[in-house]
């Protein structure tokens, strides 16, 4: 698996390393060199309650592989402990992993405040947390890998997690912010929305389903994309999971330009609305400016039909 990549002399931080994809990339950085923080609070999947015990285990599996690792059993909330606990022990961080989560699914008409919020806490606050405070570190030292964790449910939505969606698409904007802020000082932030087994999804998925999708599958394309040797791919969306590696990227049509004047009614948007809709020349803007470019191409037209 993930070929002969290594990590030595590396400090890699994974969040919610205690089960499912977090213990599979942890133990995986260890097997390949890299010192590593195995942070997780502990509770339930609903973030119910805390317990040392996850974290325990698994730095005690990476230890009696003879790997090296420390317990961190904070919240990612507050992430600026678990970045401390890397620097107190090892002196340094290089990979950051933001994948702790949790879920609290109920239809948007029964969502609680309490629902929502605790989705954010943990999804958008906690990556937001982690990453502010290994930031320095990374500028400091010219590098830094970071790893966000969306879901299909953010790029879909999907019934029932309006609020998981919500934080999980939020994961997307997040990164490729951090990739462009990051990039002039070798920090790489990619995103991606993994599936797999874990008790996560064992309740929501069929056993025969369960066992092609090992989190251990997952790790090949983490692996790739926090490596080294990857200055390419920067502020990249990926599917991952049961084998299957892709990339996803925005896709505009190439829509309907009207004169910015009194003619852009509503009758001139429906009359050519088969433009807006035309998906047959795409474009794939992938920053601010591709738009404000269209904006500056709408300013040259004469007055739009009517
Ligand atoms: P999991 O429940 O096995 O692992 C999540 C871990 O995060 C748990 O060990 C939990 O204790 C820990 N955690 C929860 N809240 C925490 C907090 N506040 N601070 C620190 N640790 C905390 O689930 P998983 O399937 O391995 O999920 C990992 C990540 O992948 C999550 O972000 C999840 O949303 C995302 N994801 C998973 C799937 C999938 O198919 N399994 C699909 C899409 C996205």
């Amino acid at each position: 698996m993930s070929g002969h990549l290594r990590y030595d002399g590396q400090v890699a931080v994974v969040t919610g390393a205690g089960g499912g994809l977090g213990k599979a990339y942890a133990t995986f950085f260890a097997s390949r060199g890299a010192k590593v923080v195995v942070n997780d609070l502990g509770g339930s999947f609903k973030g119910e309650g805390n317990s040392t015990k996850a974290a325990d285990v698994v730095v005690n599996e990476i230890k009696a592989a003879g790997g090296e690792a420390v317990a961190n059993y904070d919240s990612v909330a507050d992430g600026a402990k678990i970045i401390e606990t890397a620097i107190k022990a090892f002196g340094r961080i290089d990979i950051l992993i933001n994948n702790a989560g949790i879920l609290r699914d109920v239809s948007f008409k029964n969502m609680k405040d309490a629902d929502w919020d605790l989705i954010m806490t943990v999804h958008v606050k906690g990556a937001y947390k982690c990453a502010r405070a290994a930031w320095p570190y990374f500028r400091k030292q010219k590098y830094g890998r970071v790893i966000n964790t969306a879901s299909a449910a953010g790029l879909f939505g999907n019934f029932g997690q309006a609020n998981y969606s919500a934080g999980k698409l939020a994961m997307v904007g997040f990164t490729e912010t951090l990739a462009k802020e990051g990039a002039k000082y070798n920090i790489v932030c990619n995103v991606i929305a993994p599936i797999a087994a874990s008790r996560m999804t064992e309740t929501v998925m069929p056993p025969e389903m369960l066992e092609n999708l090992k989190p251990d599958w997952v790790v090949p394309l983490v692996a790739v994309l926090v490596h080294k040797d990857n200055t390419s791919e920067n502020g990249a969306i990926f599917e991952a999971g049961g084998g299957h590696i892709a990339k996803f990227r925005w896709e505009r049509s190439s829509g309907l330009l009207l004169k910015a004047d009194e003619s852009y009614t509503a009758s001139a948007i429906i009359k050519q609305w088969s433009k807006v809709n035309d998906f047959s020349n795409p474009q794939y803007p992938s920053g601010v400016n591709d738009f404000v470019g269209l904006l500056e191409e709408s300013m040259k037209l004469g007055p739009s039909p009517q």
